[in-house]
């Protein structure tokens, strides 16, 4: 069953993207498995691990944390540099890997001249692999938390990403984000919302790209 939208495709001027769980595929078990090794756990650990690495992921995504100091916080101990580098690298690889299906809705809604911002928590090393990738050309912008100093739900990441659409009314600005705060966050801001949940035609259907949002942009 298509539940009804809360609005018109056609009224919308931009979207602002998250990256990790629309864009990007979340990582595999053995991925995980892969940095807690590396990082010195045993892999029946895996859950304190997780634990451990998200407990300081907030500092380390707003910038406040450098690697040294998130690594640090980790392995309960300042890595050495060659085993820091190792860190980074594996680290990126986790965030780094997109849903080729939502990278093909990007390029349809660019060349239906949508403007798209990219508004993603993410470490400086995370945020500078996305900028090299592939698809990071078909967006207007990107913000990182980490070159924000500030992490998603604060308000004034969404003024920044509402900023870089360059347009200046947040009802005709779409959000789509994979966390629920997230999304109640702006649309206190008067953005429009979708909660993804993994499936691309969710995406399709709210920005209409199959010929709608043609249509209304050639009006
Ligand atoms: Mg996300």
């Amino acid at each position: 069953m298509v539940s009804p939208l809360s609005h018109s495709p056609a009224d919308i001027d931009a979207v602002i993207f998250d990256y990790n769980g629309v864009i990007g595929l979340q990582p595999t078990t053995p991925m995980w498995s892969g940095l807690a090794e590396l990082a010195g756990w045993r892999t029946e650990d895996l859950t304190h691990f997780q634990t451990t690495f998200w407990s300081a992921r907030e500092p380390y995504d707003s910038g406040a944390f450098d690697d040294t100091d998130f690594w640090t916080a980790v392995l309960g101990r300042r890595p050495e540099p060659a085993l820091l580098t190792r860190l980074r690298a594996v680290d990126t690889a986790l965030w780094t890997r997109t849903d080729h299906r939502v990278v093909a809705l990007l390029q349809q809604a660019r060349r239906a001249d949508l403007p798209m911002v990219l508004l993603s928590n993410a470490p400086h090393p995370v945020g500078d692999a996305l900028d090299a990738s592939e698809w990071r050309g078909l967006m207007t912008d990107a913000l990182y938390s980490a070159r924000l100093g500030m992490n998603k739900p604060h308000p004034d990441t969404y003024r920044n990403a509402l900023a870089a659409t360059g347009v200046h009314d947040p009802s005709r600005v779409m959000f789509i984000d994979d966390r629920p705060e997230n999304c109640e966050a702006a649309a206190q801001l008067g953005l429009q919302t979708l909660h993804y949940t993994g499936s691309p035609a969710d995406i399709e259907k709210h920005l209409d790209l199959r010929a709608g949002r043609l249509t209304a942009s050639s009006s």
